[in-house]
C-alpha cells in the first residue's frame, strides 16, 4: 500500500462509483424489505437491477458493476450486523474502490487501469515496500484504489498443485456422489467404482420442521425474520461440518489423487441449463456442491480438474448413445441395451473428460478395464448380487485395494 495523489479522471471514477454503490445501496435495501425473511439479495441478483442504470449512465468498462454490487451488499450486511439486525442505508462516505484482476494490468513498474473498454490510466508502483519482491510472486488478486491511496494485495503461496498419479471423477448430487477411480498413466486404465450415500446432509438441507414452527408462532414479521436468519445460518453450518467431513475423508482416501469435478460455475449459460438445473434446483442450491469442490480442492496436495457439465446426464460415455431416464437412478442406454447406476455413469462421463483434459483420451467401450467392471456400473436391479452400500461397496471394495497396492510399490 503506498499514499498517491489520484490524477483527475481516477478521482472522477471514484465519484462515479461512490454515487453507484449509492444506487446500488437503494436497490438493495428495496429488495432485503420486500423479501419474505429479509435475506439480503446476492451481488449477482443485484447486478442484474443495476447493470441497465449503470450502462446507460456511464461509459466505463462494464465489469465496474461487479464491484459496486459486492460493495453495496457488503456494507448492507455489515450495517445490520452491527445495528442488532436492524436494516437502513448506510451513508457512503469513502471514496475507494476494489478493481477487479481483469481491468488492471501490472509491468513496467506502473499499473494500468481499464476505465473505458479502451480507455486507460496509468497509476506508478510503490516497490519500496520491503516486501514486496516476495510479495509479488504470488498471484495478483485485487486492487483497492482511494482518493489519496492505492493498495495492491497478493495471493502468496498459490503456486499450481501438481496433477496427482491417478484421477478420482466424483458425480456429485447430494443424495449421493458416485465415483469412478482411473491410473493416469500413458494407458488410463479405471481402477474403482463406488457411490456415497449422503442422507445426512439431505436430512440437514431438507430439514424446514424449525422454520415451519417459526413462520407458524412466531407473529411479530421482524422477529420471524430474524429468528428465520438464524435458522438458516444454522442449517448452512451444519451442512458445512458434514461437507467438511465428507471432502477430508474423500482426500484421506485418495491422497495420490486429483480430483475430477463437474464446472458448476458457468451453469447457467449452457444450452443444458435446464435439464442440469433441475438436478439442482431440487435441493437448496448449488452452494453445497462448489463448497465441497472447493474444500477438496484446498485440502489435496494435488490439483484439482474441472470438466463441462454439459450432456454428462444425457450422453452415454460407453458408445455415444442418448440415455433415457425411466428412473431417478437409472439412465438407460438404449444403444448399449442397459441400465446403469446413474451417479456411477456420470462419474465414468466426467472420468472419461478428465482423462482427455490432461492429453489421455480413454474409450471405454474397447478398453479392457471397464469389460471388466463393467456390471459394477449396472443399475442394480439388473444386477441381483449387489446392494448399493456406499464406498466399500462388495463389488468395488477389492478393485480399490488393488489400486492402493499397486500405487504404493
Ligand atoms: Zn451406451
Amino acid at each position: 500500500m503506498w499514499s498517491q495523489e489520484q490524477p483527475e479522471e481516477v478521482l472522477r471514477y471514484l465519484k462515479d462509483m461512490q454515487d453507484a454503490v449509492r444506487y446500488a445501496l437503494q436497490l438493495a435495501y428495496r429488495d432485503t424489505i420486500r423479501d419474505e425473511e429479509h435475506r439480503l439479495p446476492s451481488p449477482i441478483a443485484l447486478r442484474r437491477e443495476v447493470r441497465g442504470w449503470f450502462y446507460s449512465r456511464y461509459d466505463y468498462a462494464r465489469h465496474h458493476v461487479d464491484p459496486v454490487c459486492r460493495a453495496a451488499v457488503a456494507m448492507l450486511r455489515s450495517y445490520r450486523r452491527n445495528h442488532h439486525g436492524e436494516l437502513r442505508i448506510p451513508e457512503v462516505k469513502r471514496l475507494a474502490m476494489r478493481i477487479d484482476a481483469e481491468l488492471f494490468r501490472i509491468g513496467d513498474g506502473r499499473v494500468r487501469i481499464t476505465l473505458q473498454p479502451n480507455g486507460y490510466v496509468w497509476l506508478p508502483l510503490n516497490t519500496a515496500n520491503g516486501h514486496y519482491d516476495e510479495y509479488s510472486k504470488g498471484r495478483v488478486s485485487e486492487l483497492l484504489i482511494t482518493d489519496t491511496k492505492v493498495c495492491l494485495t497478493f495471493v502468496v503461496g498459490d503456486e499450481k498443485k501438481p496433477l496427482g498419479k491417478r484421477l478420482v471423477a466424483q458425480d456429485l448430487n447430494f443424495r449421493s456422489v458416485g465415483s469412478t477411480n482411473a491410473l493416469l498413466s500413458s494407458q488410463p486404465s479405471l481402477t474403482g467404482v463406488g457411490t456415497q450415500s449422503l442422507k445426512g446432509i439431505v436430512r440437514i438441507q431438507n430439514d424446514f420442521s424449525r422454520r415451519r414452527t417459526l413462520q407458524r408462532h412466531v407473529k411479530n414479521p421482524q422477529k420471524r425474520a430474524k429468528k428465520l436468519r438464524e435458522t438458516r445460518g444454522r442449517q448452512k453450518n451444519r451442512v458445512k461440518d458434514a461437507l467438511h467431513k465428507l471432502s477430508t475423508e474423500q482426500v484421506k482416501k485418495s491422497p495420490d489423487a486429483s480430483s475430477v469435478f463437474e464446472d458448476l460455475r458457468g451453469i447457467r449459460k449452457t444450452s443444458e441449463a435446464s435439464e442440469r438445473g433441475k438436478k439442482l434446483r431440487t435441493y437448496l442450491n448449488r452452494w453445497p456442491y462448489r463448497m465441497y469442490q472447493s474444500m477438496v480442492e484446498y485440502e489435496s496436495t494435488k490439483r484439482a480438474v474441472y470438466v463441462s457439465p454439459r450432456g454428462t446426464s444425457s450422453e452415454c460415455p460407453v458408445c455415444g448413445g442418448r440415455l433415457q431416464h425411466p428412473e431417478w437412478a437409472v439412465s438407460r442406454c438404449v444403444k448399449c441395451g442397459v441400465d446403469y447406476d446413474r451417479d456411477r455413469l456420470a462419474s465414468l462421463s466426467i472420468l472419461c473428460r478428465g482423462l482427455r483434459l490432461c492429453g489421455r483420451p480413454f474409450a471405454a467401450s474397447a478398453d479392457a478395464s471397464w469389460q471388466q467392471m463393467r456390471d459394477e456400473y449396472l443399475y442394480p436391479g439388473s444386477r441381483p448380487d449387489a446392494l448399493r452400500t456406499g464406498w466399500t461397496d462388495a463389488a468395488s471394495a477389492p478393485n480399490e485395494n488393488v489400486v492402493y497396492e499397486s500405487t504404493r510399490s
